[in-house]
């Protein structure tokens, strides 16, 4: 760079001027001598401006600097350093660089730095004068500036405080000037707080008020980076307390490999490594020579905590460690200020987005839950309403509500817009007065607030949106409401219905047990007598004579043995253990085969029977299903006979099948009853039916009206249909006695196994 001719200076030179460079510079043929003040050591200079200013201000303002002064590949740094130096001294200094050709970002930070002018060389005539002027336009704006300010009455007031301050009576000029200089040094420096500040309050505003987290916090280190006059910044987080670090947010971060910058904030920041200590709670790190743009590159740590919890880092980068060390310098208080905003900030919005995930998990259990359960305010007033809930008071499933459909309803009345949709039409349970207490007089909201801390016990009733009223078990409670001081009413609510149903289960299969225990032992106790009777009344019959009238007694005692054995056997099968063997049938077919075997029963009794199908053959037929085909063939028997024995001579039972899509089945999970595809089958006759009171139990074992009956058959018939997943009932549908089958189809119903096809 050194070509000395480059780097002559124009006349005129000023006198007040102090000049850095190498050796032989300034020469100029124009000039009329040496200058006064040459400096060719940066420091040496330095001082001999900080002797200047403590020297009553005999100052050369304007510092013209040679490129060379500050040569080597860290010169652009030394000389940044330099000129916050030179600026630390709060004189009115002009530095101007003579350069060559340097680019415009690295001039940008000089001026950032403080420098006042920067003249490519080589310097023109014209340029030189024009910065001459320039800079004595600035020194008289200064001066009139400091004429203003010795004029205010403010300023002579502050002026003279100062003098007091500093037990100086005098008013010599010299001394009101640098009461006015340390003045204006205050000034800036409230200024620089001033902007500091401002810039705080905004980090903390826009964070705290923050909707789109990431872009404030990308903004942040935009502004911040500015600000500070660093290369780049990046924000290091972790999810959770134990959970690893990696980067958030960055701005113009060129730092190639991250693992590397987190090895070292492991190494010398969490190890608190003494050198790399700038301040408390500010570090510098050296991220190590790596290769390309990272190389010579140095950062600032700043380790974010929140209750001695390490949160993360705010990373600055900085192109090179002097351009660091004159931040640090000067930043050091605002950085540590920043750092305390940002992790308060960063652990609070953590700590609301752990408390909107905990509500919205917890949302989202209160949905899945079957109790039903409810919130209501101070005035009775919903709150919040769980599926069930809605459920129980409007008799209809809801299906897939968000959390947020049901979540608390706060305010309605003063705001219902804010009402969800699935809630806005929901009956009130105080209000609209659906529910009642079983054991409680009064308004049920009067009886459970006045309860001690709102808890009460018992069951009650809530009245469905058609009338039917479910009875419950109901549990309540107080729980603190929005407001300081507020109470607001849970209310809990367990539907009765599935545990009276498994009650009547209970004690049904209680006395199903016994039925066996007592069925086993009269199977003992009779058949082995029976067994003997019978083979007595074969020994007899050997012996009587062919065409002996008393023949007929051994007939009937023989045919009575026949019978009772019968009962045994159909008692054991009713109260046996008993699992349907399923497989693919064909219900036509069934019932054709019991219809068959019916037949010589009917022709007694001159009852016709019928078979209506959706098909009229096995391959038109829409009725197969996976059933147990035996058991189901008996069931149509027993029907069928049952139908027989009811019909009047002359009258006729008919076998019904039919496919339905929405079949009414039973439901074993809930004990009600379902809808799905299945098989129906109805057994119909023209008999004169059953007596009102009977009806419900017909299926009962051993109840019979017949002289001869058992009374097994039709409890026979319901065991099996059940165990099928099926059910079956009794009507009378106009003149006709009306026994409904229903069957549920699986996957195969409806459609013929393959390998029949293929037949
Ligand atoms: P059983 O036929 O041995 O009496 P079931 O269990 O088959 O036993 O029938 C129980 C009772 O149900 C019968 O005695 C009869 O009173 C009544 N019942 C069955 N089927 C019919 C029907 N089709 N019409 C009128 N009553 C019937």
């Amino acid at each position: 760079m050194s070509d000395g001719r480059l780097f002559d200076v124009p006349a005129p030179w000023p006198a007040a001027a102090l000049w850095l460079g190498p050796p032989g510079w300034p020469a100029s043929a124009d000039a009329a001598g040496p200058p006064a003040h040459v400096h060719r050591d940066p420091d040496a200079a330095l001082d001999a401006l900080r002797a200047a200013v403590a020297d009553d201000h005999r100052l050369t303002r304007l510092l013209i600097i040679h490129q060379d002064a500050f040569a080597g590949s860290d010169g652009g740094g030394r000389l940044t350093n330099w000129l916050a130096g030179a600026g630390a001294l709060r004189a009115p200094l002009l530095p101007v660089l003579l350069h060559g050709d340097l680019p415009a970002a690295q001039l940008v930070e000089f001026f950032r730095a403080g420098l006042f002018d920067a003249l490519a060389v080589p310097v023109s005539r014209a340029d030189w004068v024009n910065m001459l002027i320039r800079a004595e336009k600035q020194l008289q704006r200064r001066d009139h500036g400091r004429l203003l300010l010795e004029t205010s009455g403010h300023t002579r007031e502050t002026l003279r405080r100062l003098r007091q301050e500093l037990g100086e009576p005098g008013e010599s000029p010299a001394e009101l000037l640098r009461a006015r200089d340390s003045l204006e040094a205050a000034n800036r420096q409230l200024s620089d707080a001033m902007a500091e500040l401002s810039l705080l309050y905004r980090f903390g505003r826009e964070l705290s008020a923050a909707s789109n987290w990431d872009e404030v916090l990308r903004e942040i280190l935009r502004s911040l980076t500015g600000f500070v006059g660093a290369g780049g910044a990046a924000l290091v987080l972790r999810a959770a307390a134990g959970g690893t670090y990696s980067p958030r947010q960055t701005w113009q971060w060129n730092e190639g490999s991250w693992d590397k910058v987190l090895v070292n904030l492991q190494d010398q920041v969490d190890a608190a490594v003494a050198e790399s200590i700038l301040a408390p709670g500010i570090f510098r790190l050296e991220p190590g020579q790596t290769a390309g743009r990272a190389a010579g590159q140095r950062l600032i740590a700043l380790p974010l905590e929140h209750q001695e919890v390490r949160l993360g880092y705010l990373l600055l980068l900085f192109v090179s460690p002097e351009a660091r060390e004159a931040v640090s310098r000067r930043y050091l208080p605002f950085l540590q200020a920043v750092r305390l905003v940002l992790a308060e900030e960063i652990a609070g919005a953590q700590h609301s987005d752990r408390v909107r995930e905990v509500g919205a998990f917890n949302a989202r259990v209160l949905q899945t839950v079957s109790s039903a359960i409810w919130v209501t305010d101070e005035l009775g007033q919903t709150v919040y309403c769980n599926r069930a809930g809605q459920e129980m008071l409007t008799g209809t499933a809801v299906e897939d509500t968000s959390p947020d459909d049901a979540l608390f309803r706060v305010g309605r009345g003063r705001a219902l817009a804010a009402l969800p949709a699935a809630a806005a039409g929901l009956p009130e349970l105080f209000l609209d007065a659906r529910l009642a207490l079983s054991a409680a007089d009064g308004p049920p909201l009067t009886r459970l607030r006045g309860a001690p801390d709102g808890a009460w016990q018992g069951e009650g009733e809530i009245r469905r949106d058609d009338g039917v009223g479910i009875p419950v078990q109901l549990q309540t409670s107080f729980m603190p409401g929005r407001q300081p001081g507020e109470q607001w009413l849970v209310v809990v609510a367990e539907d009765l219905r599935p545990a009276r149903r498994l009650e009547a289960e209970r004690l049904r299969t209680g006395s199903l047990q016994a039925l066996v225990e007592m069925s086993a032992t009269l199977a003992h106790e009779i058949r082995n007598p029976l067994a003997g009777l019978s083979a007595q009344a074969e020994l007899l019959a050997a012996q009587l004579p062919d065409g002996d009238p008393r023949g007929r007694y051994l007939d009937v005692i023989t045919r009575e043995v026949e019978r009772i054995n019968g009962t045994i056997t159909r008692m054991l099968n009713y109260v046996r253990p008993y699992e349907p063997a399923l497989a693919p049938c064909d219900l036509w077919e069934i019932a054709r085969d019991a219809l068959e075997l019916a037949g010589p029963h009917a022709r007694e009794a001159g009852v016709a029977l019928a078979l209506e199908a959706p098909g009229e053959s096995t391959a038109a037929s829409a009725c197969w299903l996976e059933a147990d085909s035996g058991q189901l063939g008996q069931v149509l028997l027993n029907l069928l006979l049952n139908g027989v024995d009811a019909a009047p001579r002359g009258g006729r039972v008919t076998v019904a099948l039919a496919r339905e899509a929405r079949c009414d089945l039973p439901d074993p999970r809930s004990g009600g009853h379902r809808r799905g595809p299945g098989v129906v089958v109805e057994v119909r006759d023209d008999g004169p039916g059953f007596r009102d009171g009977d009806a419900a139990r017909l299926f009962q074992p051993f109840f019979t009206t017949k002289s001869s009956g058992t009374g097994l058959g039709l409890s026979l018939c319901r065991k099996v249909v059940s165990a099928h997943g099926g059910g079956i009932a009794a009507a009378r549908r106009g003149d006709q006695t009306v026994f409904r089958l229903t069957l549920p189809a699986g996957a195969t119903a409806g459609t013929r196994p393959l390998q029949e096809e293929a037949t």
